[in-house]
């Protein structure tokens, strides 16, 4: 084996999920224990071991169904697995950066579309305001999933019970937020 054999770049998925947010899923000896605790395990095409089974194995077309997989918009980031986990692998940091690779290359599964709505519509908020602005995400994200009447008759109920604020608070340091956006969108 030559010198260079050595350094190899490996340019698998779990090689960038390693890099990107330091997990590494070569630690996953399969005790299936995120699985069982995982409270949507059941509505996930793949559960979280085997996501991790599957990026183990560091083959392109299992890279690809990850990415284009239902479940890593189904992780509600609750983070059961990770309490349970022997190896504290950090299963909620990788759906994160997985759903964020899947989108960034287009690959996002159909079956998340409202889903991704929700997405889009909380980090706008986020962007415009600096904090989460109730009323304008639910309307953006109306806009966005084109789900215009469900859950209708909640709205004026909650802007009674003052649970929405019609008008969106803003930080101060808006600056600092527009930073952190440009950082994580290159
Ligand atoms: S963080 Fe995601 S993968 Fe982990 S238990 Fe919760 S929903 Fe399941
Ligand atoms: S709990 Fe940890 S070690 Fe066990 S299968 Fe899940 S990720 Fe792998």
């Amino acid at each position: 084996m030559s010198h260079s054999d050595h350094h190899i770049e490996r340019n698998s998925l779990a090689a960038k999920v390693e890099k990107e947010v330091e997990v590494k899923a070569q630690k996953c000896y399969q005790c299936g224990k995120c699985s069982a605790g995982c409270p949507v395990a059941e509505d996930m095409d793949f559960p979280p071991s085997m996501v991790l089974r599957m990026l183990q194995t560091e083959l392109p077309a299992n890279d690809e169904k990850i990415l284009k997989s239902h479940s890593i918009w189904l992780c509600v980031t609750c983070e059961m697995c990770l309490s349970r986990c022997p190896m504290e692998i950090d299963i909620p940091s990788m759906m994160d950066f997985l759903r964020q690779k899947s989108r960034s290359e287009g690959k996002e599964n159909p079956k998340a579309k409202n889903i991704i709505a929700f997405h889009k519509s909380f980090l706008k908020s986020i962007k415009n305001t600096g904090r989460l602005y109730e009323l304008g995400l639910i309307l953006d994200y109306k806009r966005q999933s084109l789900n215009m009447t469900q859950d209708m008759a909640l709205g004026p109920k909650m802007l009674s019970r003052g649970k929405l604020h019609i008008f969106p608070e803003k930080i101060k340091d808006r600056a600092h937020i527009a930073k952190i956006f440009k950082k994580t969108s290159k």
